[in-house]
């Protein structure tokens, strides 16, 4: 249980300096990544670091048992990094954000949200993971976009290419800071005319504007009231610092999406998601709002993690967790979710959909969950 109520580290621009983010002191390492191209790639960044090897990235008991020390997992965050082999390599069928999960490069994140939903394997802290056989895996990805050929009909997920989700669990604009997968992973997908990678990010990385990638690679930028983000996503870039970045990312050659998520219900939504609406009418240009399209996804809460942010940052709590409003449902891992009531949802969502008529008439929603 928690033994200290620290204060909430502020996400403020210096605190989401790269150097602020990431100060690695510790890699945790199998050997067969230690000696691969791309670990030692990886070691050659941090050169300070102490190396520990490990026989598994799974197995690291000196990562665990931090929940509720906000102080102490953060540290963990910045100063540990884990070095490991991907060994299960399978693109998973998803059908509404992306046609496709893509096997992971990394897991684990640098910044805190106090929503995340990215699975905590490596304890609370859950610090980066890299996989180091990234060309085994872009290798995978080729031969699996080549089996589907040419996508016959649009979707949700993109009218002509697949969609590859590169991001599911990690934010791959941090991970760029750490390797360079996410640059072999663009590089991968701007050779692939009937494929495109996507992923979603809190944090801008202006490196990624260096990767040319083509049209191939779809960053979705996620946006919500500031109010909220300042309480909720924690090390992440500010709001507005992801709003001024949209024209850049477009510039340089990127499709650019906006995941209005999480959608958090609290009084005065409405007016700051309006506001939000707006401030995004008035900041993107017309190329960037030619080709914009949004998710729209609703908050979803775990029980577990109310337990422990309430520890640590019970202010979160007041916005996530509304019993009122929300019910439970039991996830596949058998983890119990809370959601916003069938009800709640859909009128949420539909106030969100007039809301963006009105504001920015020009964002299609791709898909409001
Ligand atoms: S940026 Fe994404 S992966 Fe990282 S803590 Fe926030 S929600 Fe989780």
């Amino acid at each position: 249980m928690p033994d200290a109520v620290p204060t909430v580290p502020s996400p403020t621009p210096a605190a989401t300096a790269p150097g602020r983010l990431l100060q690695v002191r510790r890699v945790y390492a199998e050997p067969a990544a230690l000696t691969s191209t791309r670990g030692r790639e990886v070691l050659a960044r941090f050169p300070a670091a102490e190396v520990v090897e490990v026989d598994s990235h799974w197995r690291i008991p000196e990562l665990h048992g931090n929940e509720g020390n906000v102080e102490r997992w953060v540290r963990v965050k910045t100063e540990t990094l884990v070095l490991g082999v991907k060994k299960s390599l399978t693109a998973r069928p998803n059908g509404r954000s992306a046609d496709w999960i893509a096997p992971s490069t990394a897991n684990g994140c640098a910044m805190a949200c106090a929503y995340c939903y990215v699975p905590r394997q490596k304890g609370y802290a859950n610090p980066i993971t890299v996989f180091t056989n990234i060309e085994q895996i872009t290798g995978y990805l080729r031969r699996h976009v080549a089996r589907q050929g040419v996508k016959a009909e649009p979707d949700q997920c993109d009218p002509v290419s697949w969609v590859y989700d590169i991001g599911e669990n990690s934010d791959c604009s941090v991970d760029a800071l750490v390797s360079d997968n996410v640059a072999d992973l663009v590089a991968t997908f701007r050779e692939l005319p009937t494929a495109k990678a996507s992923f979603a990010t809190k944090y801008v990385n202006r490196q990624l504007l260096d990767l040319d990638p083509r049209g191939r690679t779809r960053v979705r930028f996620s946006v919500m009231p500031d109010a909220d983000a300042r309480v909720v996503d924690v090390r992440t870039s500010r709001v507005a610092e992801r709003v001024a970045a949209v024209d850049d990312f477009v510039a340089a050659g990127y499709e650019v999406h906006l995941n209005l998520s999480p959608v958090i219900l609290r009084d005065g939504w409405e007016a700051d998601w309006a506001a939000l609406l707006r401030q995004l009418d008035d900041v993107l240009g017309p190329a960037a709002k030619a080709q914009a399209a949004a998710e729209v996804i609703m908050l979803t809460h775990n029980r577990d993690l109310h337990a422990v942010n309430l520890g640590w940052h019970p202010r979160a709590e007041e916005l996530l967790w509304r019993p009122e409003l929300q019910q439970p449902k039991r996830s596949q891992n058998g983890q119990w979710n809370v959601r916003y009531r069938n009800d709640v949802k859909r009128a949420g969502v539909e106030r969100l959909r007039a809301l963006v008529a009105a504001h920015a008439p020009w964002l299609r929603i791709r898909y409001a969950f």
